[in-house]
């Protein structure tokens, strides 16, 4: 919930920022689990487990990983590099078009994309976390595969390259930005000026999806990190680590917006999370991640 204590983050969720309990494998693991068990001891917090339940040993976590497949690679650099193709013609465009006297409207509508790629963000990560399984045909193994991975090993995305972390959120990008290119193709300057606020809602909606899992996996980061990063954490224009921290404390039920994590605060004030899934569970008797529960019980 929103008032998750310091205590029970720690009680909760997998030491990402100490290197030793991290990327290493097994034989840190005692370290990890007596770090845990001295900070656990001075705040007073009985922890759920002894045993880790985080991290690259877990057997689950390793289980996901080595379901990453050679097609999947394959669509993930068509997919990264038609859009990267697609950022560079609309930002072209956008250049070439820009006015002075709209740039009041531009700033406005762009600020509204940002908050609806966050929206997007926190509805998909909801849902991919909350239902579905990773034995579902096609889905499965592809998009819901490292949701389940990602919360038995918070800390691989780090260790993925450019193309696995980016490759899914690139492909959302792509029709989003075809759409804006032809959509520059066929309407005249004028029409584009009297649009351009919508213009700039599309584009920066598109580029802020498109870039969600590489400010997810900075969230992760606590190493080696530039300074411009940094600093756009710190300004809390992307997602900071110790806000999406919240999200990784076990169960797993609530601050899902990724991109720039401003929506969590005010839906977790709502129940909004909550009360969707209350309305589901009573329409079709499915339980909220009960898959995820399934690939936690999965211990080392
Ligand atoms: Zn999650
Ligand atoms: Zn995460």
């Amino acid at each position: 919930m929103a008032g998750k204590s310091d205590k029970e983050i720690l009680a909760n969720s997998m030491y990402e920022d100490d290197p030793n309990g991290n990327s290493a494998p097994a034989t840190t693991k005692d370290q990890e689990s007596d770090q845990r068990q001295e900070v656990l001891k001075a705040t007073n917090v009985t922890p759920p487990s002894a045993a880790p339940r985080w991290g690259p040993q877990n057997k689950g976590a390793q289980e996901l990983a080595s379901l990453y497949s050679p097609g999947k690679r394959a669509q993930e650099i068509i997919c990264v590099y038609t859009c990267i193709g697609l950022m560079i013609i609309n930002l072209i465009l956008i250049v070439r078009h820009m006015r002075l006297e709209r740039i009041s409207v531009a700033i406005v509508s762009a600020l509204c994309g940002i908050i609806t790629a966050d929206f997007a963000s926190g509805l998909v990560h909801w849902a991919a976390d909350t239902w579905g399984s990773v034995d579902l045909p096609l889905i499965g193994r592809n998009f819901l595969r490292p949701f389940r991975e990602h919360h038995l090993d918070p800390t691989s995305i780090t260790r993925h390259d450019f193309i696995e972390t980016n490759g899914d959120n690139f492909m959302v990008g792509i029709p989003i930005l075809g759409y804006l290119a032809h959509y520059f193709y066929i309407r005249s300057p004028s029409e584009i000026q009297l649009h351009f606020g919508w213009i700039a809602y599309v584009f920066l909606c598109s580029i802020f999806v498109a870039m969600t899992n590489q400010i997810h996996k900075w969230s992760h980061t606590y190493w080696g990190l530039p300074r411009w990063v940094l600093l756009l954490q710190s300004c809390h224009i992307i997602l900071p680590r110790k806000h999406h921290r919240i999200h990784h404390v076990a169960p797993h039920e609530t601050y899902f917006c990724i991109t720039t994590g401003w929506l969590n605060w005010p839906l977790e004030r709502i129940r909004f999370w909550s009360t969707f899934e209350l309305v589901i569970e009573h329409f079709t008797g499915l339980k909220p991640r009960d898959d995820d529960m399934k690939w936690a019980k999965k211990l080392t």
